[in-house]
């Protein structure tokens, strides 16, 4: 039973402790609990206060940071340390962002194109983790003034097309804000919750997650089985959302204002002054069909009419990821059952005519579209806090991984879009005789040939006890777990040494990269079986003479002298055959090597047999 405490200083009940759901949004950020009494999931808020705090860091001139509708304020007057959109940083190289640099009015270091990005701020150089855990922080210390009580475990919601780095990544932002992550969870899977689908256990249903936020758009095909949700597809757009919107509008008022783009990278405070016009003019055409505001002694207006022309091709791109979030899900537009609408720019009439339309059904937005992540977060919450045991929630690997075997393949042990969490097992042997270690080299991608996949990580087994090749066993298992970690460990099994490690790579694939990787894979799976089949045929080569060497310093007295020079000549012609690219050349020698080798095997087995009866006395 569920112990049940008195808080001395508030006089409050204290439940057993509450894991809290976060939305850590590009744009807004906010927590939503399960609400003890009712039992329903309730964004938190303090009296006459919005529930969303803003995802913005203030530095003020000593460092000190502030968070939310604070530092919201500072985005016109002090831009260079206000800090926003740092979610579209997470795991990001400086490569990765290059093209939409301008978009940052602050400082994004640029001198390693490789590493990591880090923000800089006077003196002081931040990552993207750092800054969402300054988020993070906020949120923890509003939860617990509003619910009184200590609040350490949470639920972390992110984008469907978030890789392994950028999980781990947000995973490390709630650790450094003093949070223990008990799950990270998709955005679209925490939607679906709130909308209580799936929590009916007969139903099976097909739904679309339509989720337009300020930075990124997320379209996810979801099944839900018997309360079990599988992801059948995602698509999106890391760089397209409301503030897309907001910057056709700054567009549009700096042609009639005949504003340069010079003009507007120098001004600072003039783009921050127009991109806050221009959120403030979308929102206000949701409901109204003319905007206009007085701004530095000029009339800025735009009509809804001008607005929706603007932003047609925008919703367009939204459309044609559904198309092909569908055609990835095998699925006719006709077999969705439900359409979910997530994200505050969800909120133009225009996005959800367009949806609709698209779908060929009414969308679904009776829950507020800013909360409806959080709400679905604090759902699972409840269900890890062991209310709702019975659910479990799986996911997809957009890739393949596998790790290098000889010749350079890739051996996959989890295939792209399988479910997750899964554990895969393969066992693997050593070439050399008494091989001390063996490399583990781990890729994604779905390429025959490592060289043309991404590699991820690698580790050294060592400690592999002297063996002759072929006898130790080494297990190789891949576990990917919920929250789309992959653990890789390998073990020998004979003498039990191990070693594992969490796959954290320098930084993820952006979506265009993994749509690359798929798209080459089908461009050369020709050549790729070719070369495959080479590889593998120059192994099993190199292999059978480093055998057939062995056998003969072993069992030389049972060979003739004739059948040396022949077995000498075949190695030769198999030796020189693996110099050449010709696969059925080596594969002629290898079956003529074999044929005369062949009956030296026999007797040799039959003297072995001998000798071991010849040492028995009966
Ligand atoms: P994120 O998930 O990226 O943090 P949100 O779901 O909070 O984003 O959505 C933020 C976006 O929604 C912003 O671009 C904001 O301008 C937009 N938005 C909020 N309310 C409205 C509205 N009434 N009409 C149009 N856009 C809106
Ligand atoms: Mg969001």
């Amino acid at each position: 039973m569920a112990k049940i405490g008195i808080n001395i200083a508030t006089g409050s009940l204290q439940q057993a402790e509450m894991i809290v759901g976060i939305d850590l949004g590009t744009t807004n950020s906010l927590v939503a609990i399960i609400h003890p009494e009712t039992k329903k999931p309730l964004a938190l808020k303090e009296h006459n206060s919005s529930c969303l705090v803003p995802s913005v860091v203030h530095f003020d001139s000593f460092g000190n940071a502030t968070v939310g509708e604070e530092a919201k304020k500072y985005l016109e007057t002090d831009p260079a340390n206000t800090i926003f959109s740092a979610k579209r940083l997470m795991g990001k190289s400086y490569n990765d962002i290059k093209q939409n640099a301008s978009f940052f009015t602050y400082k994004v270091i640029d001198n390693d194109d490789e590493k990591l990005v880090k923000v800089q701020v006077g003196k002081q150089f931040f990552s993207p983790i750092d800054l969402s855990s300054f988020i993070l922080k906020e949120l923890k210390a509003r939860a617990e003034h509003i619910l009184k009580t200590p609040v350490t475990k949470a639920v972390i919601t992110v984008p469907a097309y978030f890789n392994d780095a950028q999980r781990q990544a947000t995973r490390d932002a709630g650790k450094l804000a003093g949070l223990d992550v008990m799950r990270i969870v998709n955005e679209p899977t925490a939607a679906a919750l709130a909308y209580g689908l799936g929590l009916d256990k007969e139903s099976e249903k097909t739904i679309a997650v339509y989720d337009l936020g300020g930075g990124t758009f997320d379209i996810s095909i979801l099944k839900i089985t018997n309360g079990i949700f599988e992801v059948l597809s995602t698509n999106g757009d890391t760089y397209l959302g409301g503030d897309d919107f907001d910057r056709t509008i700054v567009e549009y008022w700096m042609n009639e204002f005949g504003i340069t783009n010079d003009e507007l990278h120098q001004n600072k405070e003039l783009s921050q002054g127009l991109r806050l016009r221009a959120e403030e003019a979308k929102k206000h055409l949701s409901f109204n069909d003319i905007f206009s505001v007085e701004f530095n002694g000029d009339n800025l207006s735009i009509s809804k009419n001008k607005f929706e022309e603007l932003i047609q091709p925008l919703i367009a791109k939204t459309l044609d990821c559904c198309n092909n979030a569908l055609k990835d899900a095998k699925l006719d537009v006709s077999e969705i059952e439900t359409v979910v609408m997530v994200g505050g720019s969800t909120r133009v009439p225009l996005v959800k005519k367009f949806v609709s339309e698209l779908f060929n059904q009414p969308v679904h937005d009776e829950v507020n579209p800013d909360e409806v992540v959080a709400l679905g977060a604090a759902i699972q919450a409840d269900i890890l806090a062991g209310n709702n045991k019975e659910f479990l929630l799986l996911d997809i690997t957009p890739l393949s991984l596998g790790i290098e075997t000889m010749g350079g393949l890739m051996d996959v042990l989890i295939a792209r879009n399988s479910k997750i969490p899964t554990k895969v097992g393969r066992q693997y042997t050593t070439q050399k005789d008494g091989q001390g270690s063996m490399r583990i080299s781990v890729y994604q991608g779905e390429r025959d040939l490592v060289k043309d996949n991404r590699k991820l990580a690698e580790f050294n087994l060592t400690g592999i006890p002297g063996m002759p090749a072929g006898l130790p066993k080494v297990e190789v298992s891949f576990l990917i777990n919920a929250d789309g970690i992959l653990v890789v460990k390998a073990k020998e099994l004979r003498s039990e040494v191990e070693q594992s490690i969490e796959v954290r790579p320098q930084y993820g694939l952006t979506d265009e990269e993994v749509e690359k990787m798929l798209l080459e894979s089908i461009t050369h799976a020709k050549d790729d079986i070719a070369i495959r089949a080479l590889v593998e045929a120059k192994t099993e080569g190199e292999q059978i003479l480093e055998m057939t060497e062995k056998f003969l310093t072993k069992n030389s007295s049972i060979i003739n002298k004739d059948e040396l020079i022949a077995t000498a000549q075949a190695m030769q012609n198999l030796q020189l055959a693996l110099t050449m690219n010709d696969k059925n050349l080596i594969q002629t020698k290898i079956e003529e090597l074999n044929e005369i080798t062949r009956p030296f095997a026999e007797r040799a087995m039959d003297a072995a047999v001998s000798g071991a009866l010849k040492g028995k006395t009966i």
